[in-house]
């Protein structure tokens, strides 16, 4: 299974572009809130990565390995232990535990996808009763079939730990989302209050722009697939009225939204010289507050720009651990920015404290 694997190089080889942080706790406590009293908070992660070990035993079943020429998958993507220590180490309070890039749903067959669905889910749930302070989940759904996905989130909803839903941008360049037999879904996570937090879709039937156009060893496909990705789904989160068909939904945009921001203004401009032939009933700029966007933008020049534009209530923790994209440092970047201390208690923790139900502590 390649694109697993492309998403899981050992970690030692990663290279962080910010400054470590001072941050430090100890384990003991359960959580980081004890250490962190006279300074920034322990950070909630709304997009880190795993990979449950009956998921990896369901998928050799299937015959999708684990293990190919790229090297062997992080350990920390199903070792649990080694995860808490890390996240110890690097002022990490809770992860929000979602599947990669290499979900599974553009292989697996129907049954197939609702079974490796539940696997990861009643993992999640098990990892959170453990460490109910540390983990939480982002749940798997077996996306191509509309109806087994809502099986799957009634199935899981309430359940301890369940806090969100993740979900692929598209499949094979369609925006399967904003199709009617996906409303009641949507309809559904409003009502649970559970975010959609997305994440491009690995594989090459899935790349942005095509097979071959950002193909080859330059890693265009997800540098910048990834980022066009992300935005095409905001844009048309906007533009199809979802966003005002479900005014309760909240969405999680990863990689610091894609280029999303940053292209917003030449959207809103295409509306107001009546180029882009829409009518919406807000404003560009008030749509853009109605994503969250993770930290995920390794420049701190690019997460500054996000922070006057979007507001730091709009920001939250996410780092890619542990894929090939991540960060060794996940709150580096916020430190980075001097913000004043509530602000950037915001990023690190209250802003997904709030989307994610968590009680503060
Ligand atoms: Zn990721």
């Amino acid at each position: 299974m390649q694109s697993l694997v492309a998403e899981s190089r050992a970690s030692s080889r990663r290279r962080s572009p910010v400054k470590r942080a001072a941050a430090t706790t100890s384990r003991k406590s359960g959580g980081l809130s004890q250490k962190h009293k006279s300074g920034p908070p322990g950070s909630i992660d709304a997009h880190s990565h795993w990979t449950p070990t009956g998921y990896i035993h369901y998928l050799a079943e299937l015959g999708q390995s684990q293990v190919s020429s790229g090297g062997p998958v992080d350990p920390k993507m199903f070792d649990l232990d080694a995860r808490l220590e890390w996240m110890d180490s690097r002022g990490v309070r809770t992860h929000l535990l979602t599947l990669s890039g290499s979900m599974p749903w553009q292989w697996a067959k129907p049954d197939e996808a609702v079974r490796l669905a539940r696997i990861v889910n009643d993992a999640a749930i098990e990892a959170h009763l453990k460490h109910s302070d540390r983990f939480l989940a982002g749940i798997a759904l077996p996306i191509r079939n509309p109806v087994a996905a809502l099986e799957e989130l009634n199935r899981v909803a309430g359940r301890p730990g369940i806090r969100a839903v993740h979900l692929p941008n598209s499949i094979e360049s369609k925006d399967y989302l904003f199709a009617p037999e996906y409303m009641p879904l949507l309809a559904r996570c409003e009502e649970l209050g559970y975010p959609l937090v997305f994440h491009p879709l690995d594989g090459v039937p899935n790349h942005y722009a095509g097979g071959e156009r950002l193909a080859g060893p330059t890693f265009m496909y997800n540098s910048l697939g990834f980022p066009f990705e992300t935005a095409t789904t905001a844009a048309k989160l906007i533009f199809t009225g979802t966003l005002d068909r479900f005014p309760k939904l909240h969405f999680v945009l990863p990689h610091s939204g894609g280029c999303f921001p940053y292209i917003a203004g030449r959207i809103e401009h295409s509306i107001r010289k009546g180029a882009a032939k829409v009518k919406l009933l807000h404003s560009i700029r008030d749509y853009l507050r109605r994503f969250h966007y993770d930290s995920l933008a390794y420049n701190v020049e690019t997460l500054r720009f996000m922070v006057d534009l979007l507001g730091a209530d709009r920001i939250v923790i996410g780092t890619d651990n542990y894929a090939i994209m991540d960060v060794d440092q996940p709150n580096a970047l916020v430190l980075e920015l001097k913000l004043p201390a509530a602000d950037r208690d915001r990023i690190l923790r209250g802003n997904a404290a709030k989307l994610f139900g968590i009680k503060s502590g």
